[in-house]
């Protein structure tokens, strides 16, 4: 499993760094953004250090494919999943300087609450 010492995310995905995790499995780790910009705010980051989407190809596509499932995944566990009527969530993967990326670890927000919503980049 590739890993980058420099890597906040790595870091947070082996513990080395503390953060409120919603879900862990050998491939995947989700937590709660340090800076919410609703009231459910969660990142997904494969265990796995890639830094941006623009660096997959079509080896990660079961890597991306099994990463957006465990997000409707999440959605459903923390109350947020669509479910008809006015439900539903926001998910987002920031790509380079252009897309607003802080953070060089592939990840994708989950984000869903009562608006408004803070602004993000
Ligand atoms: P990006 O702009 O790269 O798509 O998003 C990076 C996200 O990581 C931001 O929403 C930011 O609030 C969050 N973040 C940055 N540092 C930390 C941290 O140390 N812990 C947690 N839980 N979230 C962080
Ligand atoms: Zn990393």
């Amino acid at each position: 499993m590739s890993h980058d010492p420099n890597c906040l995310f790595c870091k947070i995905a082996a513990g080395d760094i503390p953060s409120t995790r919603v879900h862990e499995d050998d491939e995947f780790v989700a937590f709660k953004d340090i800076h919410p910009a609703a009231e459910t705010h969660v990142l997904v980051i494969p265990r796995k250090h890639i830094a941006t989407l623009s660096d997959c190809s079509e080896s990660d596509a079961p890597l991306l494919g099994k990463m957006m499932i465990l997000v409707a995944r999440l959605a459903k566990q923390l109350g947020v999943a669509y479910t008809g009527g006015e439900t539903g969530f926001r998910t987002v993967i920031n790509t380079g300087p252009g897309g607003g990326q802080e953070v060089y670890h592939l990840h994708a927000h989950l984000i869903a609450g009562p608006r408004p919503w803070q602004r993000m980049g």
